[in-house]
């Protein structure tokens, strides 16, 4: 059967709290062998505790924790503490993230979003984990951290997400970073981020729903779960000309690889 990964899902949270083993069954029916949930929300909350549980229950299901940028102004020594106890002798937790830049909403100031990335980046270095990038409207900040913090990098990182420029795109591949591609690659107006996604190479490539948002074509308006990522991978495929068979098992290669899962 053909396996595909769900390279980032928030599938612990309350939008699945009625039918968590349903979303979990079909993802598996869909060929999805494999989900990154990515923990996020306040590190005082337990949210990150949930989220470790939730890959602790399901071996198909690994976990990041990380502060979001929307976040960083919750950020302080106690929570990273608290984070870093959860990842230190957990095989279950494979990911420092997401952590970043959002300029798009700036839930957080920008002075205090740039503090708590920096001061994440360096906790994952500690720790040796991959680490999941979170960039809105903030290319040029994004990469200029990424290139003073993990320059030469072996654990190296994804750009969740991806939505920014194709020379981006091009400056994280020379950082030795995967991209990973959400359902809004399939959108109607997502023709010059197509475009992107066809010039980079599919051995660097993930693909992911980040649901529940971003629900791919042609399920739009309707919640988002991880056996939706086959319509992104398909997407992909068609546009490097590929079977999505093909752009499943290489994009999970690619997972393994960068998360060092079997
Ligand atoms: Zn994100
Ligand atoms: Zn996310």
């Amino acid at each position: 059967m053909t396996q595909f990964v769900d390279s980032h899902c928030h599938i612990d949270g309350p939008e699945y709290d009625a039918d968590r083993s349903e979303v979990i069954a079909r993802a598996r029916e869909a060929g999805v062998a494999t989900m990154l949930n990515v923990g996020t929300g306040d590190p005082q909350s337990g949210a990150f505790e949930r989220a470790v549980e939730l890959a602790e229950k399901h071996p198909e299901i690994y976990a990041a924790v990380g502060v979001h940028p929307h976040d960083a102004k919750l950020f302080d020594e106690t929570s990273a503490r608290r984070l870093a106890a959860l990842v230190r002798g957990n095989d279950r937790v494979v990911a420092w993230g997401e952590i970043g830049f959002d300029y798009h909403y700036d839930h957080s100031p920008r002075e205090v979003q740039r503090e708590v990335f920096q001061r994440q980046l360096r906790l994952a270095r500690e720790l040796g984990l991959p680490v999941v990038i979170h960039s809105r409207a903030a290319d040029d900040d994004t990469i200029r951290i990424l290139r003073e913090e993990l320059s030469d990098y072996g654990p190296a990182a994804v750009m969740h997400c991806f939505g920014g420029s194709l020379q981006m795109a091009r400056e994280a591949l020379d950082l030795g970073f995967y991209i990973s591609f959400a359902g809004n690659l399939t959108f109607k107006k997502a023709e010059d981020l197509r475009d992107i996604a066809r010039q980079l190479p599919l051995d660097r490539l993930l693909v992911e729903t980040d649901c529940p948002y971003l629900t791919p074509v042609p399920f739009r308006g309707r919640r988002n779960e991880p056996a939706r990522v086959v319509e992104t991978a398909r997407c992909l495929a068609t546009l490097h000309r590929r079977e999505a068979e093909e752009v499943g098992r290489i994009t999970s290669e690619n997972f393994a690889r960068l998360f060092g899962v079997p």
